[in-house]
């Protein structure tokens, strides 16, 4: 095996960039997810060593010393990260010619091409699901002898043919022992999840087609391929085991609950190891199943209801009634599993009324906690095609954050614009959390548990502060 060092590139201070988050920025409160994608190429390859540098506030002059130790370098990019991606790749390269050098993720995997071509500094691309393509590199297999990757000859651009997608998901090695060797748990933060948590995948694909949605429609599929229940509970016993600091397991898969069969057995195992955990779920889990589920340790649903009027879920093909996600709410309500909303502004058919139609259904609706965004437009997206079409597009690239990490607003429609939009976030989070009832219900909460206390005044202050710089940015 070559000597290899998969690396999540340093960018913005405190930027969530990493090989697990679904979109790209610095968020309203300190958030950093596990780079679960890159740990799993780390795990399949014996020897690696993987560094995640935003969450350590590492820079690049702290990483450029390691270049000379390793043969291989992989990066874990993204649309918005790319050209800073890019250079960190050549700053490695200067200080080791003889460093091989790819790069994954699904912006690559979307436009390998010019991917591949866009620095000399850059060997391959391992497209579309890179875990095996990136494994048989490090064995030092030959290129062309390599499915899904992406590489040149004498200056252009030669792709292998496309590699099939991991069917036997138990192939996989364990990220867990990967995270304990190479990762502090304690730098992995987000606002509804107890701390520390720790996140990792139980498969892949997601049988939903949302067209805003990356991973499915770049690397993933629509296959929702799991790993038997077996492995997976042996992996939590081992991290159990081996985390003992550990408050809460997260279950990070597109929608753990679109297998149900295979969630509730799932859950039995949990159970009988007394483990908190959560997961993502669509608002159409049935009741029986929600009450097998919260019986074995469930605490937290983290929910997309994206839009509270029905024609935009329709736009975005979301997949779900609204009166079925009201049913789903109030049974884990009713059964006491707290739930994490996201809500996405500025979707197609998005108009002053409608973002009041989903301010009220998130007020009626009441989740513990939300999350309110822009929509992340990124290439290789049915969302970004649709929004360049009719040019709703104002930015892209790089230009889908601002100087600071954060999401810009780059959406733009004839009857809204994207500063209505950008403003419209502000206006929806504090008219959903400063209502007397929330608020009490948040006091309640922080009153009853010491560590939440610490935890909600330290988030509390950093949104003050986000809301604040909106204000200024706006
Ligand atoms: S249900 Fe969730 S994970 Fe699946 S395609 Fe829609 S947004 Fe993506």
């Amino acid at each position: 095996m070559k000597k290899t060092l998969f690396l999540n590139p340093p960018s913005y201070e405190g930027f969530d960039g990493s090989a697990g988050a679904r979109y790209q920025c610095k968020r309203e409160v300190r958030s950093f997810w596990y780079p679960t994608w890159l740990a799993q190429l780390a795990a399949l390859v014996e020897g690696s060593k993987l560094i995640d540098a935003p969450p350590r506030g590492l820079k690049l002059a702290d990483l450029l010393p390691l270049a000379k130790d390793y043969e291989l370098l992989v990066l874990y990019t993204s649309t918005p990260t790319f050209p800073n991606d890019v250079r960190v790749a050549e700053a490695f390269k200067a200080e080791n010619p003889a460093l091989t050098i790819g790069i994954c993720g699904a912006h690559v995997a979307n436009d390998p091409e010019r991917s591949v071509l866009a620095s000399p500094a850059i060997d391959f691309i391992a497209r579309k699901e890179f875990d095996f393509t990136v494994k048989e590199v490090a064995e030092g297999r030959p290129f062309s002898n390599i499915d899904g990757l992406t590489y040149k000859v004498d200056g252009q651009a030669v792709h292998t043919r496309d590699r099939a997608l991991i069917e036997d998901m138990d192939q996989l090695s364990w990220v867990t022992p990967v995270y304990r060797r190479d990762l502090q748990i304690k730098d992995y933060y987000n606002g509804y999840m107890l701390h520390p948590y720790l996140s990792l995948y139980t498969g892949r694909g997601c049988k939903s087609r949302c067209t805003f949605c990356l991973w499915p429609q770049t690397i993933s599929g629509h296959n929702y391929r799991v790993r038997s229940v077996a492995n997976i509970a042996a992996e939590m016993k081992w991290a159990r085991d081996n985390f003992p600091e550990v408050k809460e397991f997260f279950f990070d898969d597109d929608t753990l609950t679109d297998n149900i069969p295979q969630v509730e057995a799932l859950a039995v195992e949990l159970g009988k190891l007394g483990i908190t955990w959560s997961c993502n779920a669509k608002a159409n889990v049935p009741r029986k199943t929600l009450e097998i589920l919260k019986a074995n340790g469930l605490r937290l649903l983290l929910v997309g209801f994206e839009s509270g009027n029905k024609q935009i879920l329709i736009n975005i093909k979301k997949g779900i009634r609204l009166d079925k996600a009201r049913e789903f709410t109030r049974d884990c309500h009713e059964l006491g599993i707290l739930i994490h909303g996201c809500f996405i502004l500025g979707l197609p058919g998005e108009t002053k009324e409608t973002i009041e139609e989903t301010l009220q259904y998130a007020i009626e609706i009441n989740p513990k906690t939300i999350q309110v965004s822009l929509p992340a437009t990124y290439p290789g997206t049915f969302l970004y095609q649709q929004m360049k079409e009719n040019n709703w597009l104002q930015r892209e690239g790089t230009e889908l954050l601002s100087d600071h990490g954060t999401q810009h607003a780059v959406v733009s429609y004839p009857h809204l614009s994207s500063e209505e939009i950008f403003e419209a976030v502000d206006s929806f989070y504090k008219r959903f959390y400063f209502r007397p009832s929330k608020m009490a219900a948040l006091t309640f909460d922080m009153l009853k548990s010491p560590s939440v206390m610490k935890r909600q005044l330290r988030e509390g202050v950093e949104f003050f502060k986000f809301l604040w710089g909106r204000e200024n940015a706006a």
